[in-house]
């Protein structure tokens, strides 16, 4: 078994990311985010606080619009609409979740789809599914960039995914299947998981449920990708994946933390770089 080691991929693409910003510096040009946080939602803070960092570290620049729970949906839109005005910010961030009598749909639709880093846009969703370039949701593409990394062919092998949210699940079917992928997407209301699961070449779990995929869901010499972050009883970190057993049996795995989450974090910030390039018409 190897360990698909997301951490030190992700530092490695920060790295990178570092000199190419350097580079643009040099022309007079700072990539800079701007996230919105509605509410106070104690997870979305710390997700916030770790993207800040890694921002200051490869020297983007960094504005937060902290709104409180009260803030309207035609607040929200006006301020996203002032920011897809702003010459200086590159790629916006709505921080989910935003308080539920607001419209976090039609929020996303509102930025601009050479702004969108998080690839919520429809215009991006649509790109996506054509495969066309676009700003790909940076949880699926750290995925594949993670596989890229390990030479992990994809091209006519059985993907399953579990989990079939916007944000994860659903872009990453077509970021399989424009590899070449044979893939199938699981759910709730899937018959038979066990049976589905133990076919995948690739297992993708991002469903949110601790441990929930057992060894004896797996395929030997499985790649096994474990999205999920959940928080167990004791507070730790967990995965959706039974590690310790599920490594047994998989050809490649990535741990929770420092595999997937990094790398998610490391994909913002190269989608940032990029709608800088296509802002000052580089790329
Ligand atoms: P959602 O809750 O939006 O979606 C979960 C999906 O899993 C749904 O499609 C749901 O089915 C499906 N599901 C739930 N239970 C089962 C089950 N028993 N069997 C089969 N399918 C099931 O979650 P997210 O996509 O937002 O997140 C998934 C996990 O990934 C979470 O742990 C989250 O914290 C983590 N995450 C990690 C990121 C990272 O950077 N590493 C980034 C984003 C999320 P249905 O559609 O039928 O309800």
């Amino acid at each position: 078994m190897q360990l698909i080691d997301g951490k030190k991929l992700a530092k490695k693409i920060r790295e990178e990311l570092k000199e190419e910003v350097e580079e643009l510096n040099k022309k007079g040009i700072v990539p800079k985010l701007a996230v919105i946080m509605v509410g106070n939602d104690k997870a979305s803070s710390v997700y916030v606080k770790n993207k800040s960092k890694a921002c200051d570290e490869i020297g983007i620049k960094y504005e937060e619009f902290l709104k409180d729970e009260n803030t309207t949906q035609e607040e929200l839109i006006g301020l996203i609409q002032k920011l897809n005005n702003r010459k200086d910010i590159n790629g916006i961030l709505l921080q989910s979740p935003i308080p539920k009598k607001l419209d976090i749909r039609e929020a996303f639709n509102c930025i601009d789809d050479n702004k969108d880093v998080d690839g919520f846009n429809p215009v991006n969703v649509g790109k996506l599914s054509i495969g066309e370039d676009c700003f790909i949701s940076c949880t699926p593409y750290g995925v594949i960039k993670m596989l890229e990394a390990y030479n992990i062919d994809v091209e006519g092998k059985q993907a399953v995914i579990i989990g079939r949210s916007n944000i994860v699940g659903k872009p990453l079917i077509q970021c399989l299947l424009n590899k070449n992928a044979t893939v199938t997407v699981c759910h709730s209301k899937t018959q038979n998981l066990k049976e589905i699961t133990k076919q995948a070449d690739i297992l993708v779990a991002a469903l949110g449920k601790t441990k929930f995929i057992k060894e004896d869901m797996v395929k030997e010499g499985a790649v096994v990708i474990d999205v999920g972050i959940n928080r167990t009883e004791e507070g730790k970190l967990a995965g959706d994946v039974d590690f310790e057993n599920v490594s047994k049996k998989a050809s490649y795995i990535t741990p929770v933390p420092g595999g997937v989450g990094p790398m998610t974090i490391a994909m913002l910030m190269y989608n940032v770089v990029k709608a800088t390039k296509i802002a000052n018409g580089i790329i």
